[in-house]
């Protein structure tokens, strides 16, 4: 067994998730063996108690530019479940994901469909706390019609992975598969806590916002999530870089010190960064597709932890 599982499956144990999933098991007693796309995912996974394994695009690979070898392909086929992002967001899945039938896959939805019925479910339970916030979002949203504007990086939204657990939650018992007690527990457990870590961030922003640029214009959704926002991007959300012109204009910022730091991910052109950011600007790393992060429990909240604390350094 390679050196890299055996550390997963040793870190899986002491996560104590080992028991929960032997109880998960499906009609023949066997594992059911779940299999996610990214990274953030495989951990919304794991968190859920469905056990750990090492996602299709494995660390130290952008899912921009990602081709699918014929060991993907296998893992796939292998898998009783895979949970993905859909054809849009993710289109290198697109043609092996429809061989497999329905049953055996959760397509998560696009983050602004997510978030349209998020808002529905608010104005039905007649919540008009954050209103302003979603207000906001809205019309966000309205500017962005007609441009088949897909986010590709929904998981960056705690409000977004909140909806992702209910609707594996969902698609698990529409399939039948026995969960115990303890691990509805887990589940119901694991979203109290990330929807109070999201009012926590909120409100911490809410008292002071950061002043910040982002080399990949990746956190979009968390952005919105907690009402702030990058004040320019070197590349876009596909990770293309930006023209002349909005150099020019970030150079600008950076000099009248508008800006107290500039958000940098691994995939960034660093000498881009450098030429931006000089000796006066601040480089603080964020990770983006959790590629730094081991594996324990609480994947998600530390995830997000560490999104804030990237975000911090910039108030
Ligand atoms: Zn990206």
């Amino acid at each position: 067994m390679p050196f890299l599982q055996l550390k997963q499956l040793a870190i899986y144990c002491t996560a104590a998730l080992g028991a929960a999933l032997s109880t998960m098991a499906i009609a023949q007693g066997t594992t059911p063996m779940v299999l996610s796309s990214v990274k953030p995912l495989a951990m919304l996974q794991a968190d859920m108690g469905l056990g750990y394994q090492e996602p299709i695009i494995p660390d130290g690979v952008t899912p921009h530019d990602f081709s699918l070898r014929a060991s993907h392909m296998k893992r796939l086929e292998a898998a009783d479940l895979v949970i993905w992002l859909g054809p849009e967001v993710e289109p290198f899945l697109a043609k092996v994901m429809a061989r497999k039938t329905e049953h055996e896959q959760i397509i998560l939805p696009a983050y602004a469909e997510a978030m349209a019925l998020q808002e529905a479910a608010h104005e039905d339970h007649g919540h008009d706390e954050h209103h302003h916030a979603e207000h906001e979002e809205h019309e966000e949203h309205e500017e962005h019609e007609g441009h088949n504007h897909t986010d590709l990086h929904p998981w960056t939204s705690p409000k977004y992975m909140l909806q992702a657990i209910t609707k594996v939650h969902e698609a698990l018992q529409a399939r039948h598969w026995s969960l115990t007690s303890s691990q509805v527990t887990q589940i119901e457990t694991l979203s109290q806590k990330l929807d109070r870590q999201l009012h926590a961030f909120q409100d911490e922003w809410q008292a002071q916002p950061p002043a910040y640029l982002i080399y990949h214009d990746a956190l979009g959704p968390f952005e919105k999530d907690m009402g702030i926002a990058a004040m320019g991007s070197l590349a876009d959300g596909a990770g293309a870089q930006s023209g002349a012109k909005t150099l020019v204009a970030l150079r600008q910022l950076v000099s009248d010190k508008q800006v107290n730091c500039l958000l940098v991910d691994a995939e960034a052109n660093m000498a881009l960064v450098n030429k931006l950011a000089g000796s006066e600007l601040a480089k603080v790393d964020v990770d983006i597709l959790a590629w730094q992060q081991e594996l324990g429990s609480n994947n998600l909240l530390t995830y997000f932890d560490a999104l804030q604390t990237s975000l911090r350094q910039c108030q």
